[in-house]
C-alpha cells in the first residue's frame, strides 16, 4: 500500500488531530512530516525561545507518534523543495494537512497543493485550527463580519464539532530525518531568560487541567488581574496546536452544564475569548491586506512619531509608568504578557507616544511565545483604533489601569525590582513620591527609576488632535 503524507505545521499533537485521524483511519502507512521551513524562519524576527518552545512541542509529538507505532520525520528547507523530495522518495498516494488561514501560509499551501496535484497525488485538507472556519461565519448576505458581537452571535448558532479523539495505530516507512532543531541549531540567540511556558501537548494538558480545576469558574473575575493566575495560558499551546480549540470548547461546555449561575457566566466569558481568536483569524483571512495596512484608511494619514527616545523607553520598559514597564519587562524576560497589560502597553505606545502600531506588533513578534499574526494584528489594530470593531478614542490611562487591575502593585513589583520598596500609595505613580520618601525607600525618580517619558494627559490630547485632523481630511 502506498503511504500517505501527513504534514504537521501549527498542530503539534496526535490527539484530536483532524488530518492524522482521517489518514490513520484508512489503514495506510503514514509519513508524518514536520518541515523547518527556512524561508519562513529567515523572515521571522523571533527570539530563539520560540524555537525552543517549538522544539519541546516537537519532541513531545515525536514520542506520541512513536506510541502510535509511527515515526515523525523532520526535514529542513523550503517547503516546496522538501515536498518535491518527499514525492520522489515515498511515492505517496495522498497528502493530508490541516488548513492554515494566514495570508502567507495560504500562498505556501496553494503552491504545495498544486505540486502534489501535478504529480497526480490526492490532497485533502481539514478544518482543525479553529472551531468554525472564516467562510462558515458570514452575514446573511454572505459577507464577513467586521464587528465582534454579531460575529460571535452567528458563531454561537453553529453546531460545534466534537473532538476526533486518538488516531488508529499506523506504521511509517523508513526515511531520513534531520531530527528536532531548536534555537541553537537554527542559529537564534535566546534572550528570554525564564520562558513562562514549556512546549508540548503534555504541558498543555497539565496547564489546562489546572486552569479548569482552579480558575475557569471564576474566569470573569480573575481574567483582568495580571498578578493572579486567572487566565488559562492556552494561547501558545493553541498557536502551536499542542491542544485543540475543539477540545477546550468541549471541556468548557461540559463544565457549563454542571456549573452554578456564576460559574456559567465565567465559562461563557471564556468561550467569548476563544471566539475573539477565531474572529481575528476570520478578519485576516477576508482582509489579508491588514497584515500591514490599517483597516480604517484615514489612519494612513496619521503623523506617527519617529522619536527614538520614546520608542527606546517603551521597548526597554523605562517609560516611568509602572504598569507599562512591568508589562514590557514581563514580555522580554518570560515571552508572555497578560492580556490586560498587552492592551495597556499597546494603547500607551500608539496613543500616548503616537508610534505606529506596526512597530509595536513587530516588537511583540520578536518576543511572544504565543505569537500569532491574526491575534497580534487584531490586538494591535484594536488598541490603535485603526482596525475593525471601532471605538476610535479608546485611550487607556496607564495609572488608573494599574490602580484598578493591580491594586496592591504585586505585578508591578514582580517585574520592576526598582519599585519593590515603594509604598502602596505611590506604587502606581511613583513620581508623586516626595523627595524624602524617595530617599527613605532608595528609589530616586529620574535616577533609580525614570520620570514619566510623557504626561499622559498631554499625550492623549496630542493624539485626539491628530485624530481630529485626519478625520477632517477624510470628511473633505
Ligand atoms: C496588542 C495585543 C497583541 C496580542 N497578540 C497576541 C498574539 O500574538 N497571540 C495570541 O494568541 N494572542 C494575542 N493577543 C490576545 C491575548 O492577549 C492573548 O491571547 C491572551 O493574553 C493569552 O493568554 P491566555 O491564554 O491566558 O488567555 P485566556 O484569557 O485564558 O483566553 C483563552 C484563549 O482565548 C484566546 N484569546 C483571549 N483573548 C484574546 C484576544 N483578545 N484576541 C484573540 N484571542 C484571544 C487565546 O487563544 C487564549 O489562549 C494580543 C492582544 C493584544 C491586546
Amino acid at each position: 500500500m502506498r503511504p500517505m503524507i501527513v504534514w504537521f505545521r501549527r498542530d503539534l499533537r496526535v490527539d484530536d488531530h483532524a488530518a492524522l485521524y482521517h489518514a490513520a483511519a484508512t489503514g495506510a502507512p503514514i509519513v508524518p512530516v514536520f518541515v523547518f521551513d527556512t524561508e519562513v524562519i529567515d523572515r521571522l524576527p523571533s527570539d530563539g525561545a520560540v524555537f525552543d518552545f517549538q522544539a519541546e512541542a516537537l519532541r513531545d509529538l515525536e514520542s506520541a507518534v512513536a506510541e502510535r507505532g509511527g515515526r515523525l520525520i523532520f526535514r529542513r528547507g523550503r517547503s516546496l523543495d522538501v515536498h518535491e523530495e518527499l514525492i520522489r522518495e515515498f511515492q505517496p498516494s495522498a497528502l493530508f494537512f490541516n488548513r492554515d488561514y494566514e495570508p502567507s501560509a495560504r500562498l505556501r499551501d496553494e503552491a504545495v497543493e498544486q505540486l502534489y496535484r501535478r504529480n497526480a497525488v490526492d490532497v485533502q485538507t481539514f478544518r482543525d485550527h479553529v472551531i468554525h472556519e472564516p467562510d462558515e461565519v458570514l452575514t446573511g448576505e454572505g459577507r464577513p463580519y467586521v464587528v465582534f458581537t454579531p460575529y460571535a452571535n452567528a458563531w454561537k448558532k453553529l453546531d460545534h464539532p466534537a473532538p476526533f479523539g486518538r488516531p488508529k495505530r499506523f506504521a511509517t516507512p523508513a526515511g531520513r530525518s534531520v531530527g528536532v532543531l531548536g534555537a541553537k541549531e537554527l542559529r537564534r540567540s535566546v534572550t528570554i531568560e525564564r520562558p513562562a511556558l514549556k512546549g508540548g501537548a503534555q504541558a498543555a494538558e497539565q496547564q489546562w487541567k489546572q486552569f479548569m480545576k482552579h480558575s475557569l469558574q471564576q474566569y470573569h473575575q480573575g481574567r483582568d488581574l495580571p498578578a493572579e493566575a486567572g487566565t488559562s495560558r492556552m494561547s501558545a499551546y493553541l498557536r502551536f496546536g499542542c491542544i485543540s480549540a475543539r477540545r477546550l470548547l468541549d471541556d468548557a461546555s461540559d463544565a457549563y452544564r454542571d456549573a452554578s449561575t456564576e460559574g456559567r457566566t465565567a465559562i461563557a466569558k471564556y468561550v467569548d475569548e476563544l471566539i475573539w481568536r477565531e474572529f481575528y483569524q476570520a478578519v485576516l483571512y477576508h482582509f489579508p491586506r491588514l497584515v500591514s495596512e490599517n483597516y480604517r484608511r484615514e489612519f494612513d494619514r496619521m503623523p506617527w512619531s519617529r522619536s527614538q527616545k520614546t520608542w527606546q523607553a517603551w521597548t526597554e520598559g523605562k517609560t516611568g509608568y509602572p504598569l507599562v514597564d512591568a508589562g514590557i519587562r514581563e514580555l522580554r524576560t518570560t515571552g508572555w504578557m497578560h492580556n490586560r497589560v498587552r492592551m495597556v502597553v499597546a494603547s500607551f505606545l500608539t496613543k500616548d507616544l503616537m508610534h505606529d502600531w506596526r512597530k509595536g506588533a513587530e516588537f511583540f513578534e520578536a518576543y511572544l511565545l504565543d505569537i500569532d499574526t491574526a491575534s497580534n494584528n487584531g490586538g494591535w489594530q484594536w488598541s490603535a483604533s485603526t482596525g475593525v470593531d471601532p471605538k476610535p478614542l479608546r485611550i487607556f490611562n496607564p495609572t488608573l489601569q494599574a490602580e484598578r487591575f493591580d491594586p496592591t502593585g504585586a505585578y508591578i513589583r514582580k517585574f520592576v525590582p526598582e519599585l519593590r520598596s515603594v509604598p502602596d500609595n505611590h506604587i502606581h505613580a511613583p513620581w508623586t513620591m516626595p523627595p524624602a520618601v524617595q530617599k527613605e525607600v532608595g528609589c530616586a525618580i529620574g535616577k533609580d527609576y525614570p520620570a514619566p517619558v510623557i504626561d499622559h494627559y498631554e499625550g492623549s490630547a496630542r493624539f485626539k488632535a491628530a485624530y481630529a485632523e485626519i478625520k477632517r481630511g477624510r470628511d473633505e
